[in-house]
């Protein structure tokens, strides 16, 4: 069975005329959990970099461990409110309406080079904003990494003269 046939797809949520792919159903296959894990994890082979991002939730998913197999430290970016010290923060625009990720300020340096981790690339407004951060304390991110990509929505175009990598394309 592919690593595709693996993932539900759920009408109308979370709305009407919306398409979710469901990765539940990939993750508590233990075959299915390894070859997404590793197949991520494949595409950042010989890139040098000193830290994972993974934005809350599902990018906590696979963020940790492609970082604890590659000797990462990770760094967990959250919604607004959610992280003790100081945080920076970064607005972004959402179909709906607007949401606020953080990132505590201390945890990448200046110069450092950083991969970020999520499940899915969709409009890619969440993973621009997430480089907005990185890039506002003077870090640079390498590379995006996500197990699946809605090329529809074009979020590659969003992100672009970034090195971004897919494994599922819907
Ligand atoms: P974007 O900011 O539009 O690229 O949306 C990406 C974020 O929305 C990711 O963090 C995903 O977890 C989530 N997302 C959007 N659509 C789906 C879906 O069909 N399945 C699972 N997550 C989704």
């Amino acid at each position: 069975m592919e690593l595709k046939d693996k993932i539900r797809s759920i009408p109308d949520y979370p709305e009407k005329g919306v398409m979710f792919r469901d990765i539940t159903t990939l993750l508590k296959d233990a075959e299915g959990l390894v070859d997404a894990v590793d197949q991520m994890q494949k595409k950042l082979e010989g890139l040098e970099f000193d830290l994972v991002l993974g934005p809350e939730s599902r990018g906590f998913i696979f963020g940790m461990p492609i970082a604890y197999n590659l000797k990462k430290g990770f760094i967990p970016i959250r919604k607004k409110g959610k992280l003790p010290a100081e945080v920076v923060s970064k607005e972004y625009s959402l179909e709906y309406g607007t949401a606020t990720i953080e990132m505590h300020m201390d945890a990448v340096k200046p110069g450092q080079k950083v991969v970020i981790v999520d499940d899915l690339l969709a409009t890619g407004g969440t993973a621009k904003a997430i480089v907005d951060m990185v890039e506002s304390v003077g870090a640079e991110v390498v590379s995006l990494n996500f197990l699946i990509e809605l090329g529809f929505l074009k979020g590659r175009d969003v992100l672009e003269g970034y090195k971004v990598e897919t494994v599922i394309h819907y």
